[in-house]
């Protein structure tokens, strides 16, 4: 029997470099800054441990602090006692959200974070002079 390697995940578009260069050009530089490095999530020191009720979970987000379009959302399974206390925690799972201007346009496809560092350092510096130490 012919083994296939085509799966759902093997199909899925790859987007182009062209793909980013195009968002790039009209990006805001903290989105690009977070699609080719990291987003900056408040630690819970900041946020301190507050919690909303959704459905049967409890859930914390967290928004970057420097592109302000993702957002980590966990779900936990607290339990309290009849005063209150949390007498139980579990984590459950983490989903991530976008707003507007961070994803690529429908249909264009994944795009992988080198690719991104790629194509935002090729943005900023080809074509320009740049400072190159030597390193001893
Ligand atoms: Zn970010």
């Amino acid at each position: 029997m012919a083994k296939t390697r085509s799966t759902a995940a093997t199909r899925r578009r790859q987007a182009t470099d062209e793909d980013l260069e195009r968002f790039a050009e009209q990006a805001d530089s903290d989105v690009l800054g977070c699609r080719s490095e990291a987003h900056n999530f408040p630690k819970p020191s900041e946020i301190g441990w507050n919690f909303k009720v959704s459905g049967s979970f409890h859930i914390r987000t967290f928004t970057c602090k420097d592109c302000g379009r993702a957002t980590r959302t966990q779900r936990w399974d607290i339990i309290t006692n009849r005063t209150g206390v949390v007498t139980r925690m579990d984590y459950v799972d983490t989903k991530m959200s976008y707003g507007d201007g961070y994803l690529l346009p429908a249909g264009s496809g994944r795009s992988r974070k080198t690719q991104w560092r790629e194509v935002v350092a090729r943005t900023a510096v080809v074509g320009k002079k740049i400072q190159i130490e030597v390193e001893d």
